[in-house]
């Protein structure tokens, strides 16, 4: 089998999320937006998907010249030349364009022999117990404006079966963000609203000092959390190993710093972390996103996937460490998350009433995509 082609397929459709200032998702009146679907084609016929855009120059220059005319099965080798061509071209040739790739090719191979990708991966589970995510927080009457919104909510997500809760609190630029004593208000009224026994998590302001982060991590201690994201720039990581020596609070990294699976090497060797963090678009693919779990193991440590969708799904199928969770989000009190996006039949991670998100058992990624929808609807294809 050889590929033969790399197409991008640009089409609208109407949105319930709108962007602040800082890229921030919140609840936002009905607005067109733009989504995108790659393909992989090949000699046979088979094809392989991944939803995101790739510009066309890069497409062009340094993607198909990877790509066409290889076998679509040397996933580990295309992803080694793209990695080594992204050396001059960071800023083009990112680790986004290297997922959705990897991701397409892995969903191309499963469609090619018939099998789940967690299969392909070697199969562990086919379900996994979700954290409920939140949105950021926000100024919105009755969404997630104040600590008590956030308990109110929290018992909601509750009720619907979730078993741990995760708050992404208020960032610039909602009015008063960051603020430390706000942060740890609202999850002091989740842990009042929801008892002594779930899992709770925080992921703050990314932009805190040491000595903020510090007193954030010591109050979190004091509510019996589960773990902290991110609360200072990760590009430092001494101050996560300052940090991490000083608190029981378990942190929870790297998540957005570049550097693949050699950045979590270094942060497992100076012990700036306690549980290992990565995703499909952190990373890279599900190719190196399957490399740091299995370091992470290696080094008798858990790891947290970051983000949910199908791709990371099926790589949390194939980890066999126990206490893991598929991150379900972003959630909000005002947002329909469990409706479709028009362009496929279901959503990527359906949650029974215990708070298993259960993994497809179609082919590839399993993603039954509606064609009809993305033609109907299309802006642009290259
Ligand atoms: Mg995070």
């Amino acid at each position: 089998m050889q590929i033969t082609e790399i197409t991008v397929r640009t089409f609208r459709y109407t949105s319930y999320v709108g962007r602040d200032s800082e890229g921030h998702g919140h609840p936002a009146a009905p607005n067109e937006a733009l989504t995108s679907l790659l393909t992989i084609g090949t000699d046979t016929g088979i094809e392989g998907y991944a939803f995101g855009g790739i510009a066309p120059g890069v497409l062009e220059t340094l993607v198909k010249p990877v790509l066409v005319g290889q076998d679509p099965f040397y996933r580990e080798w295309i992803w080694q030349r793209l990695k080594e061509r992204q050396r001059l071209n960071m800023g083009s040739l990112n680790d986004k364009v290297l997922a959705l790739v990897d991701v397409a090719l892995w969903d191309l191979a499963g469609r090619a022999v018939g099998q789940p990708v967690y299969k392909l991966l070697g199969a562990y589970r086919d379900k996994v117990p979700a954290y409920a995510s939140t949105m950021c927080g926000d100024d919105l009457e009755g969404g997630l404006d104040s600590p008590e919104a956030y308990a109110r909510f929290a018992v909601q997500c509750s009720e619907r079966g979730y078993p741990a809760f995760k708050l992404h609190t208020w960032q610039p630029p909602i009015p008063g963000a960051p603020d430390v004593k706000r942060d740890i208000a609202a999850c002091a009224a989740v842990r009042e609203a929801l008892g002594p026994d779930v899992p709770l998590m925080l992921d703050p302001y990314h932009y805190y000092s040491r000595e903020e982060a510090l007193y954030l991590g010591r109050e979190l201690e004091k509510l019996g959390y589960a773990w902290m994201e991110e609360p200072m720039d990760e590009h430092s990581m001494s101050s996560y190993v300052w940090l991490a020596q000083q608190l029981d609070l378990p942190i929870c990294g790297p998540e957005t710093v570049e550097g693949k699976m050699y950045a979590r090497a270094e942060w497992i060797r100076y012990e700036a972390a306690d549980i290992v963090r990565g995703g499909i678009g952190d990373l890279g693919g599900i190719t190196p996103l399957v490399k740091v779990a299995h370091l992470a193991e290696s080094f008798g440590m858990r790891m947290e996937v970051h983000g949910g969708g199908a791709a990371n799904l099926h790589v949390l199928c194939a980890m066999g460490i126990p206490g893991q969770f598929y991150e379900r989000g972003l959630l909000h009190p005002f947002v329909d998350y469990e409706t479709p996006q028009p362009w496929l039949s279901e959503i990527d991670d359906p949650m029974d009433d215990e708070g298993y998100v259960h993994v497809s058992q179609r082919p590839g990624l399993g993603w039954d995509i509606q064609f009809d929808y993305i033609e109907e609807n299309l802006v642009s294809s290259h």
